[in-house]
């Protein structure tokens, strides 16, 4: 079988390869991949794999295998786009400016297009379903996946395991990452505002300065990362926003922040944000000013189910070599595969896309991100493998 699938993965490299183009050249922002989708169904027509339309965007396509079996594996790919310009003079760059398939999902599009390919030319060698599912909105809240999970995506039936992947340009193309257990952080955004009373710089004592309040509240909220968390519990607080929009001698009536909170637990999530709200409103207070202080929930973490994931680890290690298989750091980054993972045993590895020699190094989120596209042989045919072999093939 894994001789067929590489097989297969080669045969339709060129054609996956002319779709992650197609999708490059056209990205569409979170919630907006009307073309997108309708570019998956005509190929998923095409392959005659029956799909139904969720979350206005998204779709989920069944493979149904001809053996008997009632096992179900659930594979999942994002197909939006982000709002950032392309370095231009690219051969198949965005033609969309400012908007920039900058995060790797066209490939994870076209990616999952190649498996169903490969799946569904195999639909006699297996039973068992397989579940396709597109998904919009991964880098907008609330994120495509909670919205695909209530929308039924996760229902009928009920995978026993879900898996995605995600491109890495650190990694070198040819192989991949995994890393059993917690992996991503959850994310939650801050929005404060402290309040004072400005006026002339020279007369502090007519004030009250939300400037030096502010400069307290930043120093003061890092104990709750240092020092009222778990030394073993990562946590992450950063501001990246501060506005206090006075002038060297006008202190302004109030300062705006904006920052992110990120963790692995979620009891000591709910916990960190009322230490930081309380925090915040007494120093506020205590200083003659006030703190509106908004803690927005984004994605929990992502939890990579220990066993699932050295399952599939050791399927990767087959069809590519152990020397191809690499350990993943934990990364305090968010995903929202992660609203997957809280629900269902889950496993989201990376794919490897980098190509030092080709100059291929830039990180996802950026204008010049691209990926060695040989990375998509090795992509259409991994997940293809690990299906099977997770639905019972040898
Ligand atoms: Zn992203
Ligand atoms: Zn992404």
């Amino acid at each position: 079988m894994r001789e067929k699938i590489h097989a297969l993965a080669s045969q339709i490299h060129e054609e996956t390869v002319g779709w992650r183009r197609h999708l490059h050249q056209n990205p569409e922002l979170s919630f907006q991949e009307y073309e997108t989708s309708a570019f998956v169904k005509a190929q998923l027509d095409r392959f005659g794999i029956p799909y139904t339309p969720m979350a206005d965007t998204g779709l989920v396509a069944h493979i149904q295998g001809e053996q008997l079996s009632d096992k179900v594996v659930a594979l999942r790919a994002d197909m939006d786009a982000l709002p950032i310009t392309e370095v231009a003079g690219r051969e198949y760059g965005s033609t969309k400016a400012g908007v920039m398939h900058a995060c790797g999902h066209d490939v994870h599009t076209a990616s999952l297009l190649g498996t169903a390919h490969i799946l569904q030319s195999l639909k006699a060698d297996f039973g068992g379903t397989v579940k396709l599912i597109f998904q919009p909105g991964e880098e907008r809240l609330p994120g495509g996946a909670s919205l695909m999970i209530k929308a039924g995506a996760l229902q009928n039936p009920v995978p026993q395991a879900v898996i995605g992947q995600h491109v890495m340009p650190l990694i070198p193309a040819g192989k991949v990452g995994f890393r059993a257990g917690k992996y991503m952080a959850s994310t939650d955004e801050l929005y404060v505002t402290v309040k004072g009373r400005g006026g002339h710089g020279a007369q502090p004592q007519q004030n009250i300065d939300p400037v030096v309040i502010t400069a307290h509240i930043i120093t003061a909220l890092q104990q709750v990362v240092s020092r009222v968390a778990d030394p073993k519990m990562p946590s992450v607080l950063s501001f990246g926003k501060v506005i206090a929009d006075g002038a060297t001698n006008v202190i302004p009536d109030s300062v705006y922040l904006e920052g992110t909170f990120r963790t692995f637990d979620e009891k000591w999530r709910k916990e960190a944000h009322a230490r930081m709200v309380k925090m915040a409103t007494g120093i506020a207070d205590s200083m003659g000013g006030s703190c509106d202080f908004e803690v927005r929930s984004g994605y929990p973490f992502l939890v990579n189910d220990e066993k699932l994931t050295a399952e599939i680890r050791g399927y990767a290690e087959d069809f590519l070599g152990r020397e191809n298989v690499v350990d993943l750091d934990l990364w305090l980054a968010a995903e929202d595969f992660a609203y997957y993972s809280q629900v269902a045993d889950a496993c989201f590895y990376r794919l490897g896309t980098g190509n030092e020699s080709k100059g291929i190094t830039s990180a996802v989120h950026t204008p010049t991100f691209d990926i060695d596209e040989s990375a998509l042989a090795l992509s259409t045919g991994l997940m293809a493998y690990v299906t099977l072999r997770r639905l019972g093939v040898s």
